[in-house]
């Protein structure tokens, strides 16, 4: 079975079926291949951050996200064991503020949004098959890419192929581009809950406790996902069959007001702990290939930046095809520099988050507290709380200097 098309994406996740909707509206010829026939929960990116909002309504795809029941959270607090209640509320920042026209942090379910992408790249002509078996690509000036889908092998001849197929991608691999990784630090473990009626469902919280760090990331309707992090010394921690039930009394935060109501919630999903790191690679092309989304590396989740990251990289790469003919590995020398650059700088940031937020020890409280208390009245002290919501180009390249973190992780 053979045919051909303009663009073959490999993997309709967030990142593929973008792209996919986009191009397909321009009028290219896109096929999508998807392994999975049902997205399923495998707890990823939820919370989309203000500055990939921007990128999403940039491209034209917030209606479909709405209407798969995301929501825009407007407000974002720290209940923690350094801060008084109500500081955390006093402190809390307007997230519809952040970004001028953007109405918030978008939160909607990972199958869910996928699901909608993915039906808004067939609405707009893509060809999308889901279900598919192993993917091998040949790169180079006339690319191919072989699939087994239904016992077939299927080949398709194309100008490019964009390898969207997530953090484990084949396409990545077959290319033989091996990602620089940092070594994990903590392991972070969601679970969706519904029933919390009694939290402010435009509100988010994180904060740290003992040797917990919590975020709460509600949605409509009472539903929520709760996440906890934890040292990665600490693996297996909530293991064994009563691992939800030890995740929600693990809930009952003494500095988050009402935690109680975290018990009486009500499980919808299973819950799944990963270790949190960064990768990246300053080449994400190859002839006839392009990397987008985690396949060409991902940044540590604790500071939630994949969908932006993902959603970003589709502007600059449908930009760049729409641009002109030149598809060759040289025109996407620009995308390769941006995004090291971007996820350089996300990589900062969550250092110094992880240090400031993940230092399980009376001393990472006291530098908790002294930071909260002076990051207000300096703009590169407050950079890595702002960087995450307004984008990592949108605040001083300063923060990202070794003598900034320095100065942060000094603080006593
Ligand atoms: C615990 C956790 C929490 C997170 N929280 C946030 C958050 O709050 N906010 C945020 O912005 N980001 C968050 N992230 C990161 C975010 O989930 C990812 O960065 C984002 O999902 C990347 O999208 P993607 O399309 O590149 O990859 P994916 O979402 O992984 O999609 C890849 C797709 O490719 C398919 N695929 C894989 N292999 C193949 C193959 N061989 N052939 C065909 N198809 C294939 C998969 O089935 C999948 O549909 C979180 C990540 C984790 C692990």
């Amino acid at each position: 079975m053979s045919g051909s098309a303009d663009v073959v994406v490999v993997g309709g996740g967030i990142a593929g079926s973008a792209l996919a909707a986009v191009l397909a509206g321009d009028g290219f010829q896109v096929v999508v291949l998807e392994r999975q026939t049902t997205y399923r929960d495998k707890v990823r990116g939820e919370v989309m951050a203000c500055w990939g909002v921007a990128e999403l309504v940039r491209l034209g795809l917030e209606q479909p996200l709405l209407d798969a029941g995301g929501c825009y959270v407007k407000r974002g607090l720290s209940y923690d064991e350094v801060t008084e209640p109500v500081q955390a509320e006093a402190g809390a920042t307007s997230l519809d503020q952040m970004v001028p026209g953007v109405p918030g942090m978008l939160d909607v379910g990972h199958p869910e949004a996928c699901e909608a992408l993915s039906r808004a790249a067939a609405a707009a002509g893509a060809t999308v098959v889901r279900g598919i078996g192993r993917v091998e690509i040949e790169p180079g000036d006339a690319p191919v890419v072989r699939y087994e889908h239904d016992d077939v092998v299927h080949e398709l001849r194309c100008r490019l192929i964009v390898g969207a197929d997530g953090r484990t991608s084949a396409v990545r691999g077959q290319l033989g581009i091996t990602l620089h990784q940092t070594k994990p630090r903590t392991m972070c473990g969601g679970l969706l809950v519904d029933d919390l009626h009694a939290w402010p469902a435009d509100q988010l919280s994180e904060g740290t406790e003992g040797d917990l760090h919590y975020f709460v990331l509600p949605r409509k309707n009472g539903r929520a996902r709760l996440y906890l992090l934890h040292d990665i010394a600490q693996k297996g921690r909530f293991a064994g069959p009563d691992r939800d039930e030890r995740f929600l009394n693990a809930f009952r935060f003494r500095c988050v007001p009402g935690s109680e109501m975290f018990a009486a919630v009500r499980p919808v999903r299973p819950c799944a702990f990963h270790p949190f790191n960064d990768s990246w690679t300053d080449h994400p092309y190859a002839p006839g290939v392009v990397l987008i989304g985690d396949a060409a590396g991902w940044n540590d989740p604790i500071i939630g930046q994949g969908l932006s990251i993902a959603l970003r990289d589709v502007r600059i790469v449908t930009d760049l095809l729409r641009a002109g003919p030149d598809w060759s590995a040289a025109a996407f020398a620009h995308y390769g520099e941006e995004r090291t650059e971007r996820l350089r700088r996300l990589r900062v940031t969550a250092r110094v988050k992880t240090d400031l937020a993940a230092t399980f020890t009376p001393a990472g409280a006291a530098r908790r507290r002294t930071y909260n208390s002076v990051c207000h009245s300096d703009p590169v002290l407050a950079a890595p709380q702002i960087a995450p919501i307004v984008g990592p180009d949108n605040v001083s390249a300063e923060l990202f200097l070794p003598d900034t973190i320095d100065r942060i992780l000094a603080l006593t």
